[in-house]
């Protein structure tokens, strides 16, 4: 062992190598210098493991390939497309909804020029980014007044610190939901420096409890959309006029956070439980708050809609700064309303909608279509399948929608081992394993993929 352990060159030596000089010209001085110390680490431990035969050659011809292979892994984007065959349409690891056409060009327009961002064209002096959306959410929803921020996460812990600072939020036992990625709402009413009072019970929640919790402290009654999970069985809670009523004769605020929030009614493509923001206002809830990349179909954003008096106190506080949207997603948001502008017809100019109301023959012509393609591969079988997608981003987990995948079965590999493998291809494709076999459920692939799919199954099939 230490023998070949004093056969490792020194660093000087091999970076005079013309191996290390040529990629020297390519990458610079400095990385080729960490990658060479990395590689030689690499090598030092293969030989004290033992893993290195003891007639092999320390510093052979696949040294300076691995230097290569990891300097050009370090200028990949990591962050780029892939194909979402997961059967979920609002995956949240893989980017939510994606744009419409119109909305990616709104953006990519003002990315590289100057623009209206904040300007008032009339006066030539200061306008305010506001006004490129407020308007139109107001038409789209109803509302007096609209305020977008960052996400829906920002969007109420805006609205709670600068309406119940160091004030009670009062909300239900039953609807202290987590969605995820650490966001639970205890937390969020906790760090908007409000105190939180809960009422009611998991599984049932009356006016009563509410009404009993409201003191000089109380400053807003909270609801959420319960929308990842349901109570179901022995459970009630007290209906948004009911609040709202109490809300208002109390005077305080009624807040919801409807996570996804929707614009239009989507219970004829199958998800009855996801309430229209214009129908919750009119319920006479004060404040409402929902993400502009679940179902809406836009960008990342969170919108605040409700009472004129309520926005504006929002307006002003500090936080509604630091949360502010940036131009790129305003831009798209902008860009995506006004598909939902009559006579444009949403479900068929925003791919999440579309993709919520696509009919099953078309998703299986596009099963058809790979299944064709993939037919004579050797090694491979492949099969299509009834599935259920699911909306996701928080939509209920029960509501499925009815799909196809195609299944591919390897005699060579594991099913786990095609996912890895399609997985790392250029363009990742990811699946879903079920019962032994990689499923790639179509509901969420387009007509564009099939071939990115294709080539990705042939070329790991090839190696
Ligand atoms: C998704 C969700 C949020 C957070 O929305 P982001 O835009 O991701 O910040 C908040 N509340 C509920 C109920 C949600 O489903």
């Amino acid at each position: 062992m230490h023998e070949q352990l004093k056969q490792i060159p020194q660093i000087q030596t091999l970076l005079e190598t013309t191996d290390a000089l040529d990629l020297i010209q390519r990458f610079g001085h400095s990385d080729v210098v960490s990658a060479v110390r990395a590689r030689l680490q690499d090598v030092r431990k293969a030989i004290i493991e033992r893993e290195l035969s003891g007639n092999r050659q320390v510093i052979d011809k696949t040294f300076f390939q691995d230097v290569a292979q990891s300097l050009e892994e370090m200028r990949e984007n990591t962050l780029k497309p892939a194909v979402n065959a997961t059967g979920i349409l609002i995956h949240t690891n893989m980017g939510r909804a994606r744009l419409a056409p119109e909305a990616a060009q709104a953006m990519l327009d003002i990315a590289t020029r100057y623009s209206t961002l904040e300007l008032d064209l009339a006066s030539g002096a200061r306008g305010t980014r506001q006004d490129h959306v407020e308007a139109m959410i107001c038409r789209l929803t109803g509302a007096e007044s609209a305020l977008v921020v960052n996400n829906c996460a920002a969007a109420i812990m805006t609205c709670l610190t600068a309406l119940a600072f160091g004030r009670d939020v009062v909300a239900s036992r039953g609807e202290l939901v987590e969605i995820g990625g650490s966001f639970r709402m205890p937390d969020v009413i906790h760090q908007s420096g409000a105190k939180l009072r809960e009422v009611g019970a998991t599984n049932k929640t009356r006016i009563s409890d509410y009404q009993n919790a409201i003191c000089e402290e109380t400053a807003v009654l909270l609801k959420s959309h319960t929308s990842n999970y349901k109570i179901v069985g022995f459970s009630s809670t007290p209906s948004r006029q009911e609040i709202a009523r109490l809300a208002n004769k109390t005077g305080r605020v009624f807040v919801e956070d409807l996570g996804s929030g929707v614009l239009i009614d989507l219970a004829p493509y199958g998800l009855p439980d996801e309430p229209v923001v214009r129908n919750v206002l009119k319920a006479g809830v004060d404040l409402v708050t929902f993400s502009g990349d679940k179902l809406l179909g836009g960008p990342q954003a969170g919108i605040i809609v409700g009472r004129h008096d309520l926005i504006d106190r929002i307006k002003k506080h500090p936080i509604a700064r630091a949360v502010r949207i940036d131009k790129f997603s305003l831009a798209a948001l902008q860009a995506t309303l006004n598909l939902y502008i009559a006579p444009s017809k949403p479900v068929e100019r925003i791919p999440i909608l579309r993709a919520l109301a696509e009919p099953l023959d078309d998703i299986f012509t596009r099963a058809e279509a790979l299944k064709e393609r993939l037919h004579d591969q050797s090694g491979i079988s492949v099969e299509i399948i009834e599935t259920k997608a699911f909306a996701g981003g928080g939509s209920l987990p029960m509501q499925d929608l009815p799909s196809f995948a195609v299944a591919l079965n390897c005699s060579t590999l594991s099913a786990d081992q095609l996912s890895y493998h399609l997985r790392n291809v250029e363009v990742p494709i990811v699946g879903r394993i079920s019962q032994g076999k990689l499923l790639l459920d179509m509901r969420a692939v387009d007509v564009a993929e099939i071939e990115t799919i294709a080539s990705a199954v042939l070329s790991v099939m090839s190696k």
